[in-house]
């Protein structure tokens, strides 16, 4: 999966460091200069949080990738979702999820000075692309790319498993671990 761009700076949002494993080596395949953004108001505690976050950090120094760090903005988060707490995984309250992360990346970007931005989390077969590209299109710089294709997700567990990284078993906010 190649997307033609005469710029090669990208900044890329990660969910989390097993996800982000195949995405970072699809991007750098593609002569990409990559760094990373953790932003991830929606996972449900600061231990939560800061436990990922550990993992990202060492797959940024695994890759040589920069890094950065959004706040911890979960209460924010919470308001941001109110009234979609009982959706099923991958119904409204996921979109509007994906809508406060890539919105908070599109910014950094524009902050950063880097014109490009893409989402690790279209390598989860639990998520649905398209509607992840509907969320990140409302921004300029948005690349759609659907790293779950080209066995993404497979790769991203064999990566996992050989980098020795933390694989957690729900997606992020208290409502995904029921
Ligand atoms: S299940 Fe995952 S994608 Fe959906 S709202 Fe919770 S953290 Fe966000």
């Amino acid at each position: 999966m190649m997307l033609v761009t005469e710029n090669k700076k990208i900044l890329l949002h990660v969910c989390c460091a097993p996800c982000a494993t195949a995405c970072v080596e699809m991007l750098l395949a593609n002569d990409r200069d990559v760094s990373l953004y953790f932003s991830n108001s929606n996972i449900n505690s600061k231990i939560e949080f800061e436990k990922r976050l550990s993992y990202v950090e060492k797959i940024a120094g695994i890759f040589d990738a920069g890094l950065e760090i959004d706040i911890y903005r979960h209460d924010d988060w919470l308001e941001h979702v109110r009234g979609l707490e009982n959706e099923a995984e991958k119904g409204l309250r996921c979109v509007k999820c994906f809508d406060w992360s890539l919105r908070r990346t599109a910014q950094k970007a524009a902050e950063a000075g880097i014109e490009n931005f893409a989402t690790s989390l279209t390598v989860s077969p639990h998520k649905n692309s398209r509607v992840i590209f509907e969320a990140g299109n409302q921004h300029p710089g948005f690349e759609a790319w659907d790293f779950k294709k080209e066995n993404g997700f497979r790769r991203s567990r064999e990566l996992s498993d050989k980098f020795d990284l933390y694989r957690q078993n729900f997606c992020g906010c208290e409502f995904s671990i029921r």
